[in-house]
């Protein structure tokens, strides 16, 4: 019995696991780049289920988590604050995303392939009104939002249950807040369960793309994805690096290595909805408390995508390149302000950003056809832009957890 504690198994973190499922999904979907129907029909199957199984976590999660941060804060002015901080955040590294993907469309330019453009159809869905977006927050049926996964309206509906809760007050309230937090916890459990898989699930969701793509599809689009990559990583390095640093009192280096498993995690699934269970882990470890992470992270699942908004801006730069057309600046400050709301109201989920896209192009006159230019690599775009989506919603994490314990120290040390 002795001799087996003292035998501590080595545990293999889940960043390298995941890492070398990354490695092998792209040299095995390399290698069957001739076999991509075969990967396709058994090995994405498996990734579905994994996803699958993320997806049918994350309600629960989101709305147990939150309602269980809500009520431990028991003051409504708390969730307040956090909520301000976190929309500011959001808001304004979401706009500098959209300058710096301008910026480096406009440098990158004159390297853009001119593409043909006369025969281009692109069937546009209808395009989202601005105000749909803030009416779509409010639920209008109490299971629609966990049916349909709708983030912001399990935000809503878990904020209306927590405040509710602190409202009751008393020994009814004490029972609400155990219940709570056994089904937090129950469901928490699950979701490490299933965390385990997610090697399996990286390794599965990766490689079919890897063999269905493949590097001779990107062609002619090289640039245009060599530029949205650089402005992703410029926008990590620059502006979550800077931000860590200043306002979350945390080195950049460390914030980066404890996000590797939910950045590679994104990476390979292409959903920051599906990686907000991972991403909730991460930022925990990296001091993050509960309360925020389950409250910050969902949210930012649903409305904060610079990733998205650095693509949107590249993509609608390179379109008006292709149909020879020049933006002004009048046109690229709307790009900015539309980009920002477009990013609010894309889902987490796989090839959303690229719908939303519309809603930009529109905005400054370019034509919806010009999607089909970019259409056939969206894939490899989104996986670089949900990784960024969801780094920046973890550097919100840790800043708005640090400026929280900075005041609760002051608050303490004032009395
Ligand atoms: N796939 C992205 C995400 O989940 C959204 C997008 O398509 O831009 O964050």
């Amino acid at each position: 019995m002795e001799k087996t504690k003292g035998k501590k198994k080595r545990s293999f973190p889940l960043a390298e696991q995941i890492f070398i499922a990354l490695i092998l999904a792209i040299i095995v979907g390399l290698l069957m780049q001739n076999h991509s129907a075969f990967a396709d029909s058994y090995i994405k199957p498996f990734g579905t289920i994994f996803l699958n199984l993320v997806k049918f976590i994350v309600g629960p999660i989101v709305l147990f988590s939150i309602m269980a941060g809500v009520v431990s804060l028991s003051d409504v002015k708390k969730v307040g604050k956090i909520g301000g901080i976190t929309l500011v955040y959001y808001f304004c590294t979401t706009a500098i995303a959209t300058v710096i993907g301008l910026i480096l469309a406009n440098l990158f330019k004159g390297t853009f392939p001119a593409l043909e453009t006369s025969s281009l159809t692109y069937e546009a869905p209808e395009a989202t009104k601005p105000m749909d977006v803030v009416v779509n927050i409010f639920p209008n049926n109490f299971l629609t939002p966990i049916t349909e996964s709708n983030m912001l309206q399990i935000i809503m509906m878990a904020l209306l249950i927590g405040f509710a809760v602190i409202l009751l007050g008393g020994v009814k309230a004490q029972k609400a807040i155990d219940t709570i937090n056994l089904l937090n916890d129950i469901f928490m459990k699950i979701m490490e369960m299933i965390l385990k898989l997610s090697p399996f699930g990286v390794f599965c969701l990766l490689c079919p793309v890897v063999a269905a793509n493949g590097p001779k599809v990107i062609g002619s689009l090289a640039k245009v994805l060599l530029c949205a990559y650089i402005a992703y990583v410029l926008h990590a390095l620059i502006v979550y690096s800077t931000a860590v640093r200043t306002m979350g009192d945390m080195s950049p280096a460390a914030f980066f290595k404890g996000m590797a498993p939910a950045m590679l995690f994104a990476f390979s699934s292409a959903s920051s909805v599906g990686t907000l269970p991972i991403n909730m882990e991460c930022t925990q470890k990296l001091g993050a408390t509960k309360e925020v992470s389950s409250f910050v992270l969902p949210l930012g699942a649903t409305i904060n995508m610079d990733g998205t908004a650095i693509y949107q801006g590249v993509c609608a730069v390179f379109i008006a390149s292709c149909y020879g057309i020049s933006l002004t600046l009048p046109q690229m400050i709307t790009i900015v302000l539309t980009a920002t709301l477009a990013s609010i109201g894309t889902a987490g989920v796989p090839g959303a950003g690229m719908i939303m896209l519309a809603m930009v192009l529109t905005s400054v006159g370019l034509p919806v056809n010009g999607i089909a230019l970019v259409a056939g690599v969206d894939r490899i775009f989104d996986m670089g832009r949900t990784t960024l989506n969801i780094t920046g919603d973890a550097s919100c994490a840790v800043i708005v957890s640090h400026i929280l314990g900075k005041k609760a120290v002051k608050v303490a040390a004032s009395r």
